[in-house]
């Protein structure tokens, strides 16, 4: 087990770290934040760097590499993602993990951040050999995951399957009295395996939600206006599916096979149905032309949904963007740089740890009802989800009113000082 220090703070050849860091750096100036809770705060609690075999579908034994990093548990058990990826390493989890701290914080959940995954690429591997994979993972991980310890949710290039498996490893290595009681080590479940109705859409549902809000605050009317997605995977289909019913548009795509465009706009279901059938690249859907990625972020669009991977938007590209409105569905998509750029032009930017949140919020309903032996109905989920996504969006946009900040830096006050509160209230340990 090793801890981040300041001299790890060093860029990862993505940056995530150094982005989360800055962004945090930005808002701790801004409220003086008590200089012994930012020491505490810069590092993460416990990393965890697991190295395990599994038989591949071959007979041959390959060796894989997975990560779990615990940023901080003040307000609760760690909660984040696992994501399977070729880019995770243990700065990208350390990214991930210090970002989930801010959202259980802001979203105002009993939990704490954490983020991990297997640094490999999904589509090399059969589905047989990605569950023996996980399974292998889970059990290397052990005890240092639990339901009132830490709980993985999907990420990237993991999903409902994926937690399901790991439910099942972790059960198996209980005591059958204890088995169903741990039904809550992870969430995003398929409902038959525990899980809760409205988790799939929940992300999604809350990017939506929190564009429906900005514009309800700027009296924009969503119809017929224009927007792009990157990524069209959980997050950007449904955040593109909740959009597409309010009226707006989907005018271009893309995803990692490629990107693809249409003036009069993409069938949200249709490309759906047509990634299933096309092993899941949305590449040569009917009557959209195909463009070069470098094109994508310059369309001409009203909003613009990043929700693929960290660091899309950058200094590079930044300045090309047409967009007005910048919904970060993703984690991370949008680096200190582009950001300073983004912000001259007059572009509002709601940020990940609060446009993304629905997740997380979706995820500690499921984690609650597994406690409770409870069952609730999807109308039920989405109201409280709603409730809970226009209270943090209010939180945030009278903040940034108040302040005279951008919405970002408001988000990031915010979680810091429930945080700071937590830690002033029961002072430190011995
Ligand atoms: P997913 O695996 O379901 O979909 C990812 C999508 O991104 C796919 O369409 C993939 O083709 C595309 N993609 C991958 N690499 C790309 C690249 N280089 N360029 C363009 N597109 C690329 O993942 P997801 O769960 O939808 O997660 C997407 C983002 O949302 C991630 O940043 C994740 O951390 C964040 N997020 C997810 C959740 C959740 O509940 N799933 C919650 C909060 C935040």
């Amino acid at each position: 087990m090793t801890t981040l220090t300041k001299t790890s703070r060093i860029p990862s050849k993505q940056g995530m770290l150094e982005n989360v860091m800055r962004q945090f750096d930005h808002a701790a100036d801004i409220i003086d934040l008590n200089k012994n809770i930012r020491k505490i705060l810069e590092v993460t609690n416990n990393e965890f760097v697991v190295h395990f075999p599994v038989r591949m579908d071959n007979g041959e034994v390959e060796i894989f590499t997975g990560y779990r990093v615990q940023h901080n548990n003040a307000l609760g058990p760690y909660k984040g993602g696992l994501r399977y990826h070729p880019t995770v390493d243990i700065d990208a989890a350390r990214a991930l993990a210090m970002w989930m701290t801010w959202k259980t914080s802001l979203a105002g959940l009993p939990y704490g951040g954490a983020k991990g995954g297997i640094q490999l690429d999904p589509t090399k591997y059969s589905q047989e050999e990605l569950q023996r994979i996980t399974r292998r993972f889970t059990y290397a991980l052990g005890d240092n995951i639990g339901p009132e310890l830490d709980i993985p949710a999907p990420d990237v290039n993991t999903n409902p399957q994926t937690m399901a498996w790991i439910l099942d490893t972790y059960m198996s290595t209980k005591p059958p009295a204890e088995r169903s009681t741990n039904m809550h080590v992870v969430t995003g479940k398929p409902i038959g395996a525990g899980g809760s109705e409205g988790r799939d859409r929940a992300t999604g549902y809350g990017v939506f939600l929190t564009i429906k809000f900005w514009a309800e605050q700027k009296k924009v009317d969503l119809k017929d206006k224009k927007f792009i997605v990157q990524g069209f995977g959980n997050v950007g289909y449904w955040a593109a599916h909740f959009l597409e019913k309010e009226g707006a548009i989907m005018t271009a795509v893309q995803d990692a096979n490629g990107s693809i465009a249409c003036e009069e706009g993409i069938s949200v279901e249709k490309l759906l149905d047509y990634t299933k059938a096309n092993k899941g690249s949305v590449l040569g859907f009917a009557r959209a032309k195909t463009l070069e990625n470098s094109e994508f972020f310059g369309l001409d669009c009203d909003i613009c949904v990043p929700a693929a991977l960290g660091n899309q938007i950058t200094a590079q590209n930044a300045n090309k963007i047409k967009a007005y409105l910048i919904a970060e569905g993703a984690n991370g998509p949008t680096d200190v740089g582009a950001e300073e750029i983004l912000l001259k032009k007059g572009i509002d930017i709601i940020p990940d740890i609060l446009c993304n949140s629905g997740g997380v919020i979706g995820s500690y309903f499921e984690w609650l009802q597994n406690k409770n032996g409870e069952i609730w109905q999807l109308d039920e989920v989405m109201a409280k989800l709603e409730k809970k996504m226009r209270d943090s969006f209010t939180r945030v946009f009278e903040t940034a009113k108040e302040r005279n900040v951008d919405m970002r830096t408001a988000a990031f006050i915010l979680a810091i000082e429930r945080l700071e509160e937590a830690y002033v209230q029961r002072g430190i340990f011995p």
